[in-house]
């Protein structure tokens, strides 16, 4: 044991999100660039405390410091700095181009607006920077944040409260809620403006499924079983290393992990040879100790899910090339990165989400087929594409389902604030970060106005013979989209308007 938290009932949860819907309206009306001096605020207290945050990351998680470190403090910091400096920027009122219709003193325009209260309810993988990211994009928006983390990580989320505590944030603009998944669905059942909820597709479908009583919108960030294709003019060395760490960084407990690996025959041999020397030079253990690479599990109820899915794939013929078995003689939850062969999709630990330690590796002979076997999945998160050729992986890439398809990469464009993270398929919809997820935190409203107020217009009352034949001229001409064909119209359009639209 490491620390408590508290099991906060509905009753607490529903104080909290009034606690936040008084706070939010004076932040709103913050500028952007007040409301990023409390981000920018916070980001230096972050930066002055990297060590302790990750080793308190990696007690409630069991993944080493430096992992904390590299894949979830580092990106956070950039992602703080990305969005207190360019919110402003990306969330301008936009001016919409309206065609023929800008002609008759018309104008539109889209405005950004705050949700009010947004609903943050995040898993234990990534406990810093899942809800960090997106309690940063939403206060940037003007909105008001209620979290809700995961049970095995409540102490890292409430690191995050007393960071932005000691920023001066207002009170009441970012409440975290401790507990497990009743006090996530208390959460869900206050009818806040938004839930951005991130875990797995069987919560993820009951969230859903609430949320829907009081129209709340969701976003969804789920599950993936992401694929790896390796080409036979990859460079195969770089491929095994990048396969490797995508499948077992985190224990493998990434959504975005390499989860199923596809090799072209012809090089397979090769390809496999080097994966599994490599994860042989791997360390395990303790993940305080220094130099090791992969640490504990989270919890036994997955390392359980791990398990199965290996016995699974044995029963049926797969082989394992190294590793295979939960660590017994060490304390706590460790599997050891474990490659497998002779596989295929009869297999759980080719179609379920292992969220661990496992690469399953796979062979394919055309390109289609590889697509077609990455695509044989109810999953669509990210998916990697390793060649030397740039025209092919592009083709591939373009026919994968996936929110995300990296080429000569695995895993780590979550740490890219600039670009959007979200799933197809049951990943998932919506989007967290870049401007996609930015626009997930507001409401678009769009004004629009006829600067010709002294005019009537034409398609208004009364429907004449002549405005029937006005309107028969709108569509052949006016519906061409250019104003040029529209012009004939002209005559009858201000014989019209002169008239008051009567005849
Ligand atoms: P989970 O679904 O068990 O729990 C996620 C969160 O939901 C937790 O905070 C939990 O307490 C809460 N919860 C549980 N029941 C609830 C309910 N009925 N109503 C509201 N909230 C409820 O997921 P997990 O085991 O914590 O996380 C692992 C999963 O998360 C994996 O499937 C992984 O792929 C996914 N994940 C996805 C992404 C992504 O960006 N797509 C990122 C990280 C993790």
């Amino acid at each position: 044991e490491i620390g408590r938290a508290a099991l906060m009932t509905a009753a607490d949860v529903a104080a909290s999100v009034r606690y936040a819907r008084a706070a939010q309206p004076a932040w709103a009306a913050l500028s952007y660039r007040e409301r990023a001096e409390y981000i920018l605020r916070a980001r230096k207290l972050v930066l002055a405390q990297t060590d302790e945050i990750a080793n308190l990351i990696s007690r409630e998680t069991g993944k080493p410091p430096m992992e904390a470190l590299s894949m979830e403090v580092v990106p956070t910091l950039d992602l703080m700095n990305h969005f207190a400096r360019h919110t402003e920027k990306m969330l301008q009122r936009e001016k919409i181009d309206i065609g023929q219709y800008g002609v008759f003193g018309r104008a539109s325009y889209i405005f950004y607006k705050p949700l009010g209260v947004v609903g943050i309810i995040s898993p234990w993988n990534f406990p810093w920077a899942t809800p960090l990211d997106e309690v940063v994009m939403a206060l940037m928006a003007g909105n008001a944040v209620v979290l809700k983390p995961s049970e095995l990580t409540s102490l890292t989320a409430l690191k995050i409260g007393a960071i932005f505590k000691e920023a001066r944030l207002p009170k009441g603009l970012l409440e975290i809620v401790t507990g497990d998944g009743s006090t996530g669905t208390a959460l869900v059942e206050t009818g806040v403006d938004k839930i951005m909820f991130t875990g797995s597709v069987a919560t993820g479908k009951r969230v859903a499924e609430a949320a829907a009583k009081h129209l709340t919108p969701v976003v969804l960030e789920l599950g993936g079983k992401d694929p790896m294709i390796v080409l036979d003019d990859a460079d195969l060395e770089n491929a095994a290393r990048a396969a490797i760490w995508g499948a077992f960084c985190n224990s493998g407990q990434a959504c975005a992990s390499i989860e199923r690996c596809y090799v072209q025959e012809s090089v397979a041999q090769e390809f496999i040879a080097h994966v599994v020397e490599e994860t042989r030079t791997l360390q395990q253990g303790q993940p305080s100790v220094e130099g090791v690479d992969v640490g504990a599990m989270t919890n036994e109820r997955q390392l359980q899910i791990v398990e199965r899915h290996v016995s699974d794939a044995l029963a049926k013929g797969a082989r394992v090339e190294t590793g295979g078995k939960r660590l017994t003689d060490t304390r706590g939850w460790f599997h050891e990165p474990t490659v497998m062969t002779n596989v295929d999709h009869s297999m759980e630990v080719m179609t379920d989400e292992t969220f661990g330690p496992v690469l399953p590796i796979m062979t394919f002979k055309t390109d289609d087929e590889a697509v077609a076997l990455a695509n044989d999945s109810i999953y669509g998160l990210t998916a990697a594409v390793f060649g030397s050729d740039t025209r092919r992986t592009y083709a591939m890439a373009e026919k994968i389902e996936a929110g995300t398809v990296m080429i000569n990469e695995v895993v780590y464009t979550h740490a890219v604030a600039q670009t959007p993270w979200g799933g197809v398929k049951q990943s998932g919809y919506g989007r967290t970060h870049g401007r996609l997820g930015l626009l997930e935190m507001v409401t678009h409203q769009h004004i629009h106005i006829n600067r010709f107020y002294w005019a009537a217009d034409v398609w208004w009352f009364r429907y004449t013979a002549e405005a029937g034949k006005l309107f028969q001229g709108f569509a052949r001409r006016f519906t061409t989209g250019s104003i040029l064909s529209a012009s004939p119209l002209l005559p009858q359009i201000i014989r019209r308007l002169l008239k008051k639209n009567a005849d």
